[in-house]
């Protein structure tokens, strides 16, 4: 035992110290296996006050601590350098669901996908929803400010959090789990820690907003055009017949929905792959809104457009769609961006800037997909001669090809995942100076012996 394991032995029960290091090994790797850690101890608290003790002692003796949820965030956010691995996973109580408030309260450390079926059974429903949902934790969502399928109606998890309970650096605790919709009591703090990324304290309940469940009037449309600016118009006339309605509204490209469609050896919904595909969903519909709106695409010309039939065949589309990182995963390595742009920019962005990556890679292949209804986009550049890890040689001339056009369209370089330790280079083109000194001054005020995730986020 090192002197640090020694240090937690005295303080925490001996099944909060992980000992397996099987488990550790993986742990410590980044699930795109791009960076592996190294951690002098890994612990996994079984309550709050066990996360406070260890935050104290971390802080009396300048041990940085890593916390870690699910590990899919993918930018080296979750993976320590040394010190303190801080495993969430215990803390995973669902504390109450208050149907009169709307509201649920429950640890960092429940896996979404857990939380949306305990709140399902209750007859509510929780929108946050995710491809990684069977494995990221609410804790983990809230540090990254996680997006996902349903943002257009819901918002992003920052939207969705009425109150937090948080353990700061010096092992004090901020218990602010409150259903209040309104509080104007000055400086609203609990936002700091929507996508701090472990930075500023280790985030262990939240208080989160409730919806009805629509599942009985939402209607699902699969619709395959050629030309990605129709997509663009398709958008906006959905917009003008639903509304706030819409619920999602995804774009998916020919050569995404190839991969997806061969690694599931299934067919696309439209029997062809190419063009442009786009999978929506509205809800609060009717059987006669339902046919005016099909009528009228039709009228629009969007010939190729399909409703879902059934729970089983928009479970089959969204499959297709929710299966694209795995068969990306599977044709090699890429250099993969999670960007957003204003959506009236979007298509303006994706035809230069493909035709600019080509211009300088002969054999690229950008597999793009993503949630168009909030502007978010998955965009993997893959180099056909390079599809092993020697692809990252080019990663830097790649981000910068890509990121030089994201700024240019007024749009951002991490939308989803966060900044990590892949993207913290480039956090100096998207803040100012004055938002990166006051960041820093934050950083500096919670937690002044830099112990939380240091080297992460932060640029300097
Ligand atoms: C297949 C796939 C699809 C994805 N799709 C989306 C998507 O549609 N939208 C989207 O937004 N993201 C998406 N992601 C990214 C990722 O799933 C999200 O960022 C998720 O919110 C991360 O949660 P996690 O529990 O895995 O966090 P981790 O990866 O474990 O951690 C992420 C960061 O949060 C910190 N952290 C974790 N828990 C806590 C805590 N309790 N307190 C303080 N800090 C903490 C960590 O230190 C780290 O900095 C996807 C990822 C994959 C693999």
């Amino acid at each position: 035992m090192n002197s640090i394991q020694q240090l937690f032995a005295d303080c925490l029960s001996a099944d909060e110290i992980l000992t397996d290091n099987h488990r550790i090994r993986h742990l410590l790797t980044d699930q795109r296996g791009r960076y592996h850690g190294a951690a002098d101890v890994v612990l996994q608290p079984e309550s709050v006050s066990s996360v406070q003790k260890i935050l104290k002692l971390c802080s009396q003796h300048s041990i940085s601590v890593t916390p870690q949820g699910g590990n899919t965030s993918l930018c080296g956010a979750a993976t320590p350098e040394k010190g303190v691995l801080l495993l969430l996973h215990r803390l995973n109580r669902i504390r109450e669901i208050n149907a009169t408030d709307a509201v649920i309260t429950v640890e960092a450390g429940a896996i979404l996908a857990d939380v949306q079926q305990a709140v399902k059974r209750a007859g509510w429903f929780f929108p946050l929803s995710l491809a990684s949902e069977g494995s990221c934790q609410i804790g983990g969502n809230l540090a990254c400010n996680a997006g996902g399928l349903n943002v257009v109606r819901y918002g992003t998890a920052s939207a969705l959090t009425l109150g937090l309970e948080v353990v700061l650096p010096d092992g004090s605790l901020i218990s602010h789990l409150s259903p209040l919709h309104k509080n104007t009591t000055g400086l609203n703090l609990l936002p700091l820690f929507i996508g701090s990324e472990g930075t500023l304290g280790v985030i262990t309940a939240a208080t989160l907003k409730l919806f009805r469940l629509h599942e009985d009037t939402t209607a699902t449309l699969w619709v395959n055009v050629p030309h990605l600016r129709q997509c663009l118009d398709l958008w906006r006339l959905m917009r003008s017949l639903c509304g706030e309605k819409i619920k999602s509204f995804e774009l998916i490209s020919e050569q995404a929905l190839s991969l997806v469609t061969r690694d599931l050896s299934v067919q696309s919904p439209t029997g062809e792959c190419s063009g442009w595909h786009i999978l929506c969903e509205w809800e609060e519909t009717s059987t006669e809104e339902i046919q005016q709106i099909a009528q009228r695409l039709m009228k629009e010309g969007y010939d190729n457009t399909l409703l879902a039939q059934n729970q089983q065949q928009r479970q089959q589309w969204w499959r297709l769609r929710e299966h694209i990182p795995q068969a990306q995963k599977k044709r090699g390595f890429s250099i993969k961006h999670d960007i957003a742009l204003p959506i009236n920019r979007l298509v303006d962005f994706i035809e230069s800037n493909i035709a600019k990556i080509q211009q300088n890679f002969a054999h690229a292949e950008v597999i793009l997909f993503g949630h168009l209804g909030d502007g978010s986009l998955h965009y993997n550049v893959f180099l056909l001669d390079h599809l092993d890890q020697s692809v990252y040689q080019f990663e830097q001339s790649i981000n910068e090809l890509v990121y030089a056009s994201v700024l240019e369209y007024q749009g951002t370089i991490a939308a989803e995942h966060g900044i990590g330790v892949l993207k913290r280079a480039y956090l100096t083109q998207i803040k100012t100076p004055a938002e990166l000194a006051l960041m820093q001054v934050i950083k500096r005020q919670l937690d002044p012996k830099n112990i939380m995730n240091p080297n992460k986020v932060y640029p300097f």
